[in-house]
């Protein structure tokens, strides 16, 4: 029962600091995505292929959460867009205290769309809000269409569900119907959105990419003049 108890106490304090985190964000008309999912199944590469689509529409800033390396910051760091690494140094999760410093080493001003990468893990990011605007899970197919089954609280929590390698679902021998009709089964949002991609091919990307300038301008009309005069077209070059 004590561990049960510490475990709330830390969430709330926790919840307490993503809210501070929430307001800096709002004042500053920053939209924030906390992007959530295992080891290797493509969050960097997503972030990289966003950044390229989006980069001359929207000022971007990225969190990069990494237990030990650098070495996915650095891949970031390489496109020009301003990038802190928070090393967590064995912690398997980012937590809102963290957010709150590596804050510091940002102009907010000078940022439209803040990306958060969280530490790849399946269970406990989940639990931890940071102050974000929207959180994505990124499954993979080789992971296996069996995880929304055995880890039903990350996608439960989840705004949007990327399912990344689409294009080695024969290889696996993945079955889409039954990955969604779990996903559907945990997560009762109506708002639930799930694009299949392919970081490696591009395809499926225009949609997420789509998705995520809707609902920027929703939470932000301000950036009108930046993204919402010309077609939704995506990442299509
Ligand atoms: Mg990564
Ligand atoms: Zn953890």
């Amino acid at each position: 029962m004590k561990v049960i108890t510490i475990a709330v106490s830390v969430l709330r304090e926790n919840d307490r600091i993503a809210d501070e985190n929430r307001i800096v964000f709002s004042d500053n008309h920053v939209f924030v995505v906390n992007i959530m999912g295992s080891p290797g199944a493509g969050k960097t590469s997503l972030l990289l292929k966003t950044i390229e689509a989006l980069r001359q529409e929207v000022r971007i800033g990225v969190i990069e959460g990494d237990i030990a390396t650098s070495h996915d910051a650095e891949l970031i760091h390489a496109t020009g867009v301003p990038v802190v690494q928070i090393n967590t140094q064995g912690a398997c999760h980012l937590d809102a205290m963290m957010i709150k410093t590596a804050l510091t080493h940002f102009d907010l001003a000078e940022i439209d769309l803040l990306f958060i990468e969280n530490v790849g893990n399946l269970v406990c990011p989940a639990g931890f809000r940071l102050g974000e605007s929207a959180r994505v899970v990124v499954s993979s197919v080789p992971e296996g269409d069996d995880k929304p089954k055995k880890y039903p609280g990350m996608f439960r929590v989840a705004d949007v569900v990327l399912l990344n390698k689409i294009d080695l679902l024969d290889v696996f021998g993945f079955n889409i119907s039954i990955f969604k009709g779990d996903m559907l089964q945990t997560n009762h949002s109506a708002m639930i959105e799930i694009f299949e991609v392919s970081c490696r091919t591009g395809e499926g990307l225009s949609g997420w990419v789509d998705w995520l300038k809707k609902v920027m301008l929703a939470a932000n009309p301000l950036l009108t003049a930046d993204i919402g005069s010309e077609p939704l077209t995506g990442s299509g070059r």
